[in-house]
């Protein structure tokens, strides 16, 4: 077969392990998973309700358009609706740029550590891709800048980042769109945007119009707690949505993730709960780390990346045999460190009594 050079040696994402599959092999009654930030307290209840007496056709094909749903979104975000593209997750919209923008011979830029579909992507393409250290788990900024040629075509800022968690402030994302060439597109993945708090860092929505090579990405995966349906959306000048959108797969939403997403959208209290929880949660964690005197990065996200003293796979394999499935920080780039969803003020806390464990038994804590 004449497969590409470039897919060779590539394996497919190892998501994080499935609740069932761990119970079954390690026989266990429960199992947590804070792996790949869901939302532990699930979606709107609105939706459930919606789910009992859905009268949806699924014999017929999904508007490819999703006009239903971009109407309800242009109104939520005061947007146009031909600044919005729809996607199959936001994972779907970052294989669209990239399909539309990397080849052999042209290089993206992005940051080292951040999300990994990024890269991925654009080994697929072909593309040399660039990858700029992280400065106390932020965005070098300047150095990406320095990092952009004449050959640059996409550079990726994902903030709040996701494996850290640390949100770029809303001047400083503008100092730097101010210096990044017009024909470069900045592609702004804010998969955790909701989850931030700091009203400092909240108002990006106008750079779509201060910068025309700038594409927002959001998703209803996290924050929303709908990561089962699959949708993301990008947020951009009309000029880049229009060239994006035939590269577009014609049905890539489902007819029910159109209607559930309008109806997510619309309970804004849920968001607003799960947001302060979220934040009591947080401040569980950096108790615990402090207690242990553990290093953090500063989240503004339903994560935390934190240090353990400890081989993290080995911590991971044993807090997995203790009913809780975490991401370890080998498999993101951050030996050393754990990557944990915030989970329900109980999951913490059982979560927590795990983790002590584990490092009295690894020697870390006495
Ligand atoms: C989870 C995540 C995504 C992907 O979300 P989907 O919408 O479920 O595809 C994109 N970017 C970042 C940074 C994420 O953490």
């Amino acid at each position: 077969m004449k497969w590409k050079q470039q897919i060779h040696n590539m394996k497919a994402y190892q998501p994080g392990k499935p609740i069932e599959a761990v119970k079954e092999m390690y026989n266990l009654q429960e199992v947590v998973k804070l792996a790949s930030n869901e939302n532990p307290f699930g979606c709107s209840p609105k939706i459930n309700e919606f789910l009992q007496q859905a009268a949806v056709n699924h014999a017929i094909y999904p508007d490819g358009y999703a006009q239903s749903l971009r109407t309800v979104m242009a109104q939520h975000l005061q947007v146009s609706e031909n600044e919005l593209i729809f996607g199959n997750g936001s994972d779907d919209l970052i294989a669209m740029i990239t399909r539309s923008l990397l080849y052999p011979g042209v290089n993206t830029v992005m940051a080292d550590l951040t999300f990994s579909q990024y890269w991925h992507n654009a080994d697929i393409e072909g593309a040399e891709v660039r990858k700029v250290p992280v400065v106390d788990g932020a965005h070098d900024l300047p150095k990406m800048l320095e990092a952009i040629d004449d050959n640059t075509s996409v550079v990726w800022v994902c903030s709040p980042n996701n494996p850290t968690g640390v949100v770029i402030a809303d001047d400083e994302l503008r100092a730097f769109l101010a210096q990044v060439p017009k024909d470069v597109l900045v592609v702004l993945d804010e998969a955790y945007f909701e989850y931030v708090v700091d009203e400092r860092h909240k108002n990006t929505l106008p750079l779509i119009h201060e910068f025309p090579n700038v594409i927002i990405l959001r998703t209803f995966s996290k924050a929303y707690g709908l990561a089962g349906f699959r949708v993301g959306y990008g947020i951009a000048h009309q000029s880049i949505i229009a060239k994006i959108d035939p590269v577009r797969a014609p049905f890539n939403n489902t007819v029910l993730s159109h209607e559930i997403a309008k109806i997510a959208v619309a309970d804004q209290q849920f968001i607003k709960e799960c947001v302060a929880a979220n934040e009591r949660g947080k401040r569980q964690f950096e108790a615990f780390c402090d207690k242990h005197g553990l290093h953090y990065y500063p989240s503004a996200t339903n994560f935390v990346l934190f240090e353990i003293k400890a081989d993290s796979d080995i911590v991971f394999e044993k807090l997995m045999q203790r009913g809780f499935i975490v991401r370890s920080g080998r498999a993101l780039g951050a030996p050393g460190y754990l990557r944990v969803t915030i989970g329900t003020e109980e999951q913490n806390n059982a979560f927590f009594e795990q983790l002590e464990a584990v490092l009295q038994e690894q020697g870390v804590l006495v």
